[in-house]
């Protein structure tokens, strides 16, 4: 389709979601309109907002943040855009994600994990060969661990810690400290990233839970101009009430009645899709309390803690072409993995990932502790007359009143079962979504997209 044609079929498209808006969605009882509040502008309660407005819903949502998006957050104060939640879309094939860039003419382009350059604690760059003898290493060390799981599910109560589970067999006997110190880090990189927790926190059971799809396949893509016009394009003709902390949420005979900075609202049905980690601290009142499986739901889960530390220099000193450096740290987690920024953007900007203990611990430093210690690192592969950053940005993502932590996983005693126990509703005019509602592709953007479409259908199924 060429430009004209889409440009045209744009405003074709939007008089026909205007005349849909008019077709009004009844109420079963009284013959009104539907009003729904969706408590979160994030991926979730967008496209829960978007769904339902279509279909001739009256929505709001109500966003305690003075922006929208959530944990999907482009950060423009660098005069580029830099993601400082989520950056990948994960695996093209089949994910919903593909079809909303198409629809919002967003441009993507692929991620290359295996261009990346490791380097060690003496700022050595890791050599290919032994960093390929190092990864089958721990590729088959994690293959083991599933022999152990089979053993221990006889007893669908047992679980065990991935690094516990990796104890068990003799993988590491011939590898010197600072190879082990590699292997350590890959294992952070291939499988804790993912959790954003340390191994003495991820499930066995919940890694290799068998019958589980997960996620999408096909390339990772990023967004040069930032996730956050998917964001944009999602919450186009929503209307969202920003700075409008919920408190409260009640239900009575009428429908729900929810406080919200000292205002009363009241509608039909409400959708929650508050972060896990928000539910898990319990700034949010539920009258009558949520039901009990629900509330175990939300204790089981783990909510892992993920953070970006944003480098912008005057000119590049790293090798351009490639899409990653990676820091084999003796610390689990820390730095772990750096995206060259200038390869997607042509802006010279490091964005440098931690995950587990090491991300919330940094939580309590300052932005120049934690640009120092970085640049401790950075100097020791490229040289003691590195120049500083000119700027940089960190994110706290654990101590986040909004978020509670970066995205949900499944730790040690968890199970896929309490995804679905989130996302259960509750009494026909309590609904959920969010990432920690999809047990497929929890952790995720595309994920938390899914659970407000599936959240949405539950309303309007019920309002039929
Ligand atoms: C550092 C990091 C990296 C990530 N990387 C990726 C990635 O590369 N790819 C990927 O697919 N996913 C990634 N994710 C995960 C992804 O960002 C999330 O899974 C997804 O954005 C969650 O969407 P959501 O709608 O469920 O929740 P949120 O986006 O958190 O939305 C919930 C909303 O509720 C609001 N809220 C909270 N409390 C209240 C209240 N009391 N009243 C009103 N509103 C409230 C919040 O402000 C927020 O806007 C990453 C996340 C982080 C933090």
């Amino acid at each position: 389709m060429n430009r004209r044609h889409a440009l045209k079929f744009g405003a074709l498209a939007s008089a026909w979601s205007a005349l849909r808006k008019l077709r009004k969605a009844p109420n079963v009882n009284t013959g009104k309109q539907e009003t729904v509040l969706v408590i979160g502008a994030g991926a979730a309660g967008l496209a829960a907002a978007r769904e339902l407005e279509s279909q001739g819903f009256d929505v709001t949502v109500l966003e305690a943040r003075d922006r929208i998006g959530g944990r999907v957050w482009t950060d423009n104060s660098l005069g580029h855009p830099v993601d400082m939640g989520a950056a990948w879309l994960e695996g093209t094939r089949g994910n919903p994600i593909v079809k909303l860039a198409r629809e919002f003419e967003v441009e993507t382009t692929p991620s290359n994990y295996r261009s990346n350059q490791a380097f060690d604690t003496e700022g050595q760059i890791i050599d290919k060969n032994a960093f390929f003898q190092l990864l089958l290493k721990t590729d088959r060390a994690l293959e083991e661990t599933a022999a152990l799981n089979r053993k221990l599910s006889a007893n669908p109560s047992a679980d065990i810690a991935l690094a516990e589970a990796l104890t068990h067999s003799a993988w590491d006997a011939d590898l010197s400290e600072a190879e082990l110190r590699i292997a350590r880090w890959m294992f952070a990189w291939n499988v804790g990233a993912d959790a954003a927790e340390d191994l003495k926190d991820i499930s066995l059971r919940g890694y290799w839970a068998e019958g589980e799809p997960e996620g999408f396949d096909g390339a990772y893509h990023l967004f040069p101009r930032g996730y956050g016009q998917i964001i944009e394009g999602l919450a186009k003709d929503t209307s969202v009430r920003l700075n409008t902390q919920v408190q409260r949420v009640e239900l009575d005979d009428h429908g729900v009645r929810l406080t919200a900075d000292g205002m009363e609202l009241r509608a039909d049905r409400v959708l929650v899709t508050l972060p896990l980690g928000v539910l898990q601290g319990g700034s949010v009142e539920f009258v009558p309390e949520l039901p009990k499986r629900k509330q175990q739901a939300i204790q089981n889960l783990g909510m892992g803690v993920a953070n970006k530390v944003v480098l912008a220099f005057a000119k590049p000193f790293w090798p351009q072409d490639i899409h990653f450096l990676g820091y084999a740290s003796g610390q689990e987690g820390e730095f772990v993995e750096w995206l060259n920024v200038l390869r997607y953007t042509k802006a010279p900007i490091l964005s440098i990932w931690s995950h587990g203990d090491c991300a919330r611990k940094m939580e309590s430093q300052s932005d120049a502790e934690i640009v120092e210690h970085v640049m401790q690192v950075v100097r020791k592969r490229f040289g003691k007359e590195t120049p500083n950053p000119i700027e940089a940005l960190v994110s706290r993502w654990d101590s986040d009143p909004f978020a509670g932590g970066s995205y949900s996983s499944l730790q040690v005693g968890a199970t896929h079962a309490d995804f679905d126990a989130l996302a259960a509703p509750v009494g026909g005019r309590l609904f959920f979504a969010g990432e920690a509602t999809n047990r497929q592709h929890y952790a995720t953007v595309h994920g938390a997209y899914l659970s407000g479409v599936r959240a949405a259908a539950e309303i309007a199924n019920l309002a039929r």
